[in-house]
């Protein structure tokens, strides 16, 4: 299986923050590989914008060595790395003044894609569409693109919402949450949408639980201070694990279709039920080197690295169905993966030393992305009607075969459909809001109960409490396996 590359025409990216690390570990890489699969021919210009004073000359410099390191495969071909850095500018600007603005200005070509991609700290975001606005860079084909976090709370996401909609209509913002630009995500919708086969079964009557586990092995660290502000709760519950709940809750949207899915999502997050402070675990690594505490220099801090609770989807299909999502770091395993757990069969008509045996299907986003569907067969050769689960495993790297191993990165696909003017795999601004005021309460809650995380060791799956929270309802977690 051969993927195929749709070329895009020419256009122009600019880069504010193109020094800094998302610019250089994903953002350019991405680009890169794009190039080298043939994504586009001639023409295109990848403007860095930040605040060296470097030349272009010094700043392809810079990308050469980035990408030796971030797509060392692709590298190897010397005039793609030359001819991709033909393409590559740069202009040292700041967001607080106009010099170099007229710079990036002259540069630009009219009547073609312009995206500027605002690789920033968010509280850059105003002063910087308000610059691009004042120096009349704003065309009809103009995008912008905005990374997380995406706000603190719900009313500094309604602030960030209004100051960028004062500048750019809502069609031309892209908000990204990386994850939906992973290849599995759109596989969830392909498998529950493209097939006849899940669809009638998801629902509360056939499953019983899902489960979505984002576990990182990593720490925090070199992000201390912005991770002791926000804690697992904001920096990755509120997006990453809400946005793949609400791919797996969500109805058939009409059509594949930008608003028609995001109108879809959004239902989903305001169909949840407020969560109950027992159904939610909060933890922070201890032991097993140095802990969180230590690591963040705040010996009382009550941040945590770690999150588990049961949600309720409130809605027809849901009812009755509870949705566990946990996610943490210096966890065992770097694993993220979404099960969804069908009910046993209602009778057994093997007896009882057959066992109990229910289906999984599991989407693995990271790593080895694809999708196993756990069935139950009889085991083979002599010794009775025994029973056993096996896995039907779809592996992309292996069904994409070998020129294809690795699944192309989030961000090449997000990039590119930025360009493309594609937002169905971005966040609108109410989705955005709407996931906040889920959040909120339960921040609030901790906050006015003086709620300490409880402890658990590096190197863990997290906290015995969050093995609690399943055990109570006679279930329990799979495992977070690499
Ligand atoms: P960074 O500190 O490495 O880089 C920041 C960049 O912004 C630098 O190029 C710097 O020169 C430029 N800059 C700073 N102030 C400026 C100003 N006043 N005017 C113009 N340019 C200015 O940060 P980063 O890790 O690249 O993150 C950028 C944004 O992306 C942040 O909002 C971060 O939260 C978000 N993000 C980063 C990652 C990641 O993996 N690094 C992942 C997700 C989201």
């Amino acid at each position: 299986m051969v993927s195929r590359v749709i070329p895009v025409d020419p256009f122009d990216l600019v880069i504010f923050g193109g020094t800094g690390d998302l610019a250089q570990r994903k953002i350019l890489p991405a680009l890169f590989r794009r190039f080298c699969a043939g994504q586009w021919a001639d023409g295109v210009q990848i403007i860095g914008a930040a605040r060296t004073k470097h030349d272009g000359a010094t700043f392809r410099q810079v990308v050469a060595e980035s990408l030796k390191t971030h797509a060392s495969v692709q590298c190897k071909d010397a005039a793609a790395l030359a001819a991709f850095l033909h393409c590559v500018d740069y202009v040292a600007l700041d967001d607080g003044s106009d010099e170099g603005w007229s710079t990036l200005a002259a540069k630009l070509q009219p009547d073609r894609v312009r995206a500027f991609y605002f690789s920033v700290g968010p509280r850059l975001f105003g002063s910087l569409a308000e610059r691009i606005q004042s120096h009349d860079l704003a065309t009809e084909q103009t995008r912008i693109v905005v990374e997380k976090p995406f706000g603190h709370d719900l009313d500094s996401a309604k602030v960030l919402n209004a100051t960028l909609a004062a500048h750019f209509r809502e069609k031309q913002i892209y908000r990204i949450d990386h994850y939906l630009g992973k290849e599995t995500v759109q596989n969830l919708m392909a498998v529950r949408f493209g097939n006849m086969l899940f669809e009638p079964l998801w629902n509360s009557q056939y499953v019983d639980h899902i489960q979505i586990t984002v576990a990182e092995s990593v720490g925090i660290d070199g992000r201390e201070e912005y991770y002791e502000r926000a804690g697992a709760m904001r920096d990755m519950m509120q997006n990453h694990l809400m946005q793949l709940l609400c791919l797996i809750a969500m109805e058939p949207p009409a059509k594949f279709d930008p608003d028609a899915v995001r109108d879809e999502k959004l239902k989903v997050i305001r169909a949840l039920d407020p969560v109950e402070p027992h159904h939610i675990v909060r933890g922070q690594f201890e032991g097993g080197g140095p802990s969180y505490r230590q690591i963040v220099g705040n010996p009382r801090s009550t941040t945590e690295s770690y999150v588990a609770l049961r949600a309720h989807v409130s809605n027809w299909r849901w009812a009755g169905t509870p949705f566990y999502l946990r996610t943490g770091k210096r966890l065992v395993a770097r694993s993220s993966v979404i099960n969804v757990m069908f009910k046993d069969a209602p009778h057994s008509i093997f007896g009882e030393q057959a066992g109990r045996h229910a289906n999984v299907l599991s989407i693995r986003l990271q790593p080895n992305e694809g999708i196993t569907l756990k069935v139950t067969i009889k085991e083979p050769g002599q010794g009775g009607m025994r029973l056993v689960d096996v896995p039907l495993d779809m592996s992309f790297a292996e069904a994409l075969g070998p020129e294809n191993q690795e699944p192309p990165d989030a961000y090449e696909r997000l990039v590119m459909d930025v360009i493309r003017g594609n937002q169905t795999l971005f966040m609108r601004g109410d989705e955005v809001e709407a996931a906040w005021a889920w959040t909120d309460p339960i921040i609030a809650g901790w906050q006015s109960r003086g709620d300490v995380p409880k402890p658990y060791e590096s190197g863990s799956t997290g906290p015995g409490d969050a093995e609690l929270l399943m055990k109570r309802d006679g279930r329990r977690w799979q495992g977070i396996n690499p």
